[in-house]
């Protein structure tokens, strides 16, 4: 039986979005909360971005440690193949990577204006798949932009050519949150049906059915015979709308009407995470989780009318769905109100000690205490604000790591 694998967007779509963005220490923890979640993959950056290379270069030595797995780290390159050629030199040990090229008449006319035509389009795309092969990755998958857009005949062609130069998977991109869950899972299970291959959905919520379309079409792509990849972000966070909503869209899988009688999650997704993750990806990005938020919001388990509280009161589940301990809340949280010691660009010894010494982390002599209060200070430059205590006690275990994923050299 086919099954559902979700693959995180955060660290790519995420941070990609306007007035967004993560530091490199920040990504990092989103990779390993998603890994302590049982996330099957996360798309971790740009390969080809000079500034990523030392980031994507430490999570990939990460992964080699064993931190960071059993989750896949995948890289997304445009799918031009200097572009691959690029990604291996800059990150040698990049070993799954998704190439993005569009697909739709509207942005061969609107965006190469003229320039491409649907074989190009093709070649192009062929061309920088035999590359991939050609550098050792393991898996690629095969993105259409805005295929939503694009007519189904041309998608077919599209992915089949992907499919016989060696392509893993088929990303099915609803660019700009266009389809509606009918349209999509049409689209996705004629895909399946005459393509053979698994299709991954990337889905916005530009009409607020992200999550909606991500079922619909995952329904689509296993009633034709393959697996589906859902493409998710933490707190929905991405491109305009945003994206399909991680902790929304495991809920919708595992818990609405009847879907998961047939349509399962391949590897289970431990949702005893999501408070912590979602809440370090709100103060990460510096984007509070709405109140409303599915699973994570203030409200999601909140009742005051006198009806509903008194239901609730007698049986949870006469309001409730699922329980707020699935999803890791309902531990007291402790909140400064007196004087605090934080990290900071410009920490000192005496503070640092101080902080650390709340977090039981004892340092070998000064100078060991010295060296990692210095890349403390290098992660508060690129975080600007204070780091919270699960990145203090990673620069703390892996300080090797850490310097390497705070090195930015902007001038050769
Ligand atoms: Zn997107």
């Amino acid at each position: 039986m086919a099954r559902i694998y979700i693959i995180d967007v955060t660290n790519r779509d995420g941070v990609q979005t306007a007035r967004l963005g993560l530091s490199k220490l920040e990504k990092t923890m989103i990779n390993i909360y998603l890994n302590e979640m049982g996330i099957f993959q996360s798309e971790f950056g740009f390969p080809t971005t000079k500034h990523e290379q030392y980031y994507l270069q430490a999570n990939l030595e990460l992964a080699e440690m064993g931190v960071l797995q059993p989750i896949r780290l995948g890289g997304w390159v445009r799918a031009v193949a200097e572009d691959v050629k690029k990604a291996f030199e800059l990150v040698p040990g990049i070993k799954h990577l998704n190439l993005s090229i569009s697909t739709s008449d509207q942005m061969i006319r609107g965006k190469f204006l003229g320039r491409k035509t649907r074989e190009d389009i093709l070649a192009t795309m062929v061309e920088a798949v035999d590359a991939a092969r050609a550098c050792g990755a393991e898996t690629i998958g095969v993105n259409a932009e805005d295929a939503s857009r694009t007519e189904i005949d041309f998608l077919v062609r599209f992915a089949s050519a992907a499919k016989e130069h060696g392509a893993t998977r088929f990303r099915y991109c609803d660019t700009l949150g266009y389809d509606n869950p009918f349209t999509i899972y049409e689209s996705a299970r004629t895909l399946a049906e005459q393509v053979g291959m698994p299709i991954e959905l990337h889905c916005h919520g530009d009409l607020g059915m992200a999550v909606a379309n991500s079922l619909a079409g995952a329904k689509g792509v296993i009633d034709g015979g393959q697996d589906a990849y859902i493409n998710t972000t933490v707190n929905g966070l991405g491109e305009r709308a945003g994206n399909a909503d991680l902790v929304a869209t495991v809920l919708a899988v595992t818990k609405s009407k009847r879907f998961s009688e047939k349509y399962q999650l391949a590897k289970p997704v431990d949702l005893t995470k999501a408070w912590k993750i979602s809440r370090f990806a709100s103060y990460a990005f510096r984007v509070p989780i709405p109140i409303n938020q599915p699973g994570v919001g203030a409200n999601a388990f909140a009742h005051s009318s006198g009806i509903h509280a008194d239901g609730v009161l007698k049986d949870p589940e006469n309001y409730e769905l699922y329980s707020f301990n699935e999803l890791g809340r309902g531990e007291p949280e402790l909140v400064e109100t007196g004087r605090e010691i934080c990290s900071g660009e410009y920490s000192g010894i005496s503070g640092f000690s101080h902080v650390m010494g709340k977090l039981a982390v004892k340092f070998k002599d000064a100078q060991e205490a010295e060296e990692i209060l210095e890349l403390v200070r290098y992660a508060n430059v690129e975080a600007q604000k204070p780091l919270v205590e699960d990145e203090l006690l990673f620069i703390a275990k892996y300080p090797r790591i850490a310097k390497k994923l705070l090195t930015l050299i902007p001038l050769e």
